[in-house]
């Protein structure tokens, strides 16, 4: 193997979950005011997350509208709906919606049919922060493509760099990818990035912050000229002002109404910790509800959450860990135990607080503050998603 270049690296404090190292040395306290955690749901279920319009009305090749149909979509969700017309037609876009508003089949359906068109000379590549998500956009890709004929595959940190060899003999219409894997195969010459004709940074602020920004530059770069850029997360950084517009061609900005904040159907309320109480005896009594049907714990490093793991096991709540420091087989493993319901309770950095789609997710809780506003949407958006209702709970000291 190669050295890897950090997939998930360091940022700014608390922008991920890779930055614990230096949170532990700084032991920096976020100074976040905790009332701002506190808002009752607002759920508009389905109306406010689907249109009215269905996958029909928009002319599509009719083997991909049969796979989007077979995944039980009907109606195009908002950020679909504003966003599909104008990529199809190969505008550049910026886009922002809410954690959960199905932005990841909003960039995919365009694509497919782009590729679809031209498939010997189309390709599109999707860059994602962390390697969990880029799988997840490869899963998607395929369930929309079956039967297509259209070939993906996803280069991440953490697996066996041979197999990816074997992967790029063929032509490939969507390549996901983390930075520093697309890089490396870029360096050796497998991968010729200036093949790329769609360009997509999804979570792109979390991608243009100064834990990615460099290595995508290179990317960019690399990738030279090319058809369409695509920008999709739910927070958007003002400061990315002007990197953002260096990206894109006279791009589309399509900001979906009460986009940039916590969406609309979680619950969220603050737990204190009063004085001599344990706060883990709170969370383990707390986690006993049977309510707490599938949860995500966030906590601020990764020491934390192996050992909150393991308290949870001992007292009897199966929990499992994700985080920088598991191998790639062993985070996919967790998740997949969680999505199978093996596990209840998965305990993350905030490796696990962007784009994962987790069906059901009931509860997010914040073991500690989490350092910034962003990082509290992107976590507590993992439940509450496609129009259901969630509920975050943060612990204050
Ligand atoms: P985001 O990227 O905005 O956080 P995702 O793309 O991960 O959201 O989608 C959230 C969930 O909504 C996923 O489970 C996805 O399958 C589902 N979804 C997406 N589009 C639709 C749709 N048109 N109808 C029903 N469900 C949808
Ligand atoms: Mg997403």
């Amino acid at each position: 193997m190669s050295t890897p270049r950090r997939n998930t690296k360091p940022s700014s404090p608390g922008r991920n979950g890779t930055v614990d190292r230096r949170q532990v040395k700084k032991k920096k306290e976020s100074t976040l005011d905790p009332r701002l955690f506190v808002k009752k749901a607002k759920p508009s279920g389905q109306a406010g997350f689907r249109t009215e319009k269905s996958f029909q009305d928009i002319k599509l090749d009719e083997r991909l509208l049969a796979n989007i149909l077979s995944k039980g979509y009907q109606t195009l969700t908002t950020i679909q709906d504003q966003s599909i017309l104008p990529l199809l037609d190969g505008r550049d876009m910026m886009a922002i919606s809410k954690t959960g508003s199905g932005k990841t089949a909003a960039f995919l359906i365009p694509i497919i049919e782009h590729a679809l068109k031209d498939p010997r000379n189309y390709t599109a590549l999707v860059v994602t922060p962390t390697r969990e998500l880029a799988l997840q956009i490869e899963e998607e890709f395929k369930s929309l493509t079956a039967g297509l004929h259209l070939y993906s595959a996803t280069f991440i940190g953490g697996t066996n760099i041979n197999s990816d060899y074997k992967q790029l003999e063929r032509k490939l219409q969507v390549i996901v990818g983390t930075p520093g894997r697309l890089l490396d195969l870029s360096d050796r010459k497998l991968l010729k990035l200036n093949q790329v004709n769609t360009l997509v940074l999804d979570e792109f602020d979390r991608m243009l912050d100064m834990g990615f920004v460099n290595d995508v530059k290179k990317l960019v770069n690399l990738i030279g000229r090319r058809e369409q850029t695509l920008l999709f997360s739910a927070t958007l950084e003002p400061g990315q002002k002007q990197l953002i517009s260096s990206l894109l061609h006279n791009p589309i900005e399509v900001i979906v109404e009460n986009a940039g904040g916590t969406n609309e159907n979680i619950e969220q309320q603050t737990v204190k910790v009063p004085e001599g109480a344990e706060k883990i005896d709170m969370l383990v009594s707390m986690l006993k509800s049977p309510d707490m049907e599938k949860v995500i714990l966030f906590t601020e490093t990764k020491r934390l959450a192996d050992r909150l793991a393991k308290k949870l096991n001992q007292a009897g709540i199966t929990a499992g860990q994700i985080h920088g420091d598991k191998s790639q087989n062993f985070r996919v493993k967790m998740i997949d135990e969680f999505k199978k319901g093996n596990i209840r309770v998965l305990v993350a950095t905030d490796v696990a607080a962007r784009g994962i789609d987790v069906a059901d997710v009931t509860h997010v809780i914040n073991y500690q503050l989490p350092m910034t506003m962003d990082a509290y949407i992107h976590r507590i958006g993992r439940t509450g998603r496609a129009g259901k209702v969630g509920h975050a709970i943060t612990f204050v000291n």
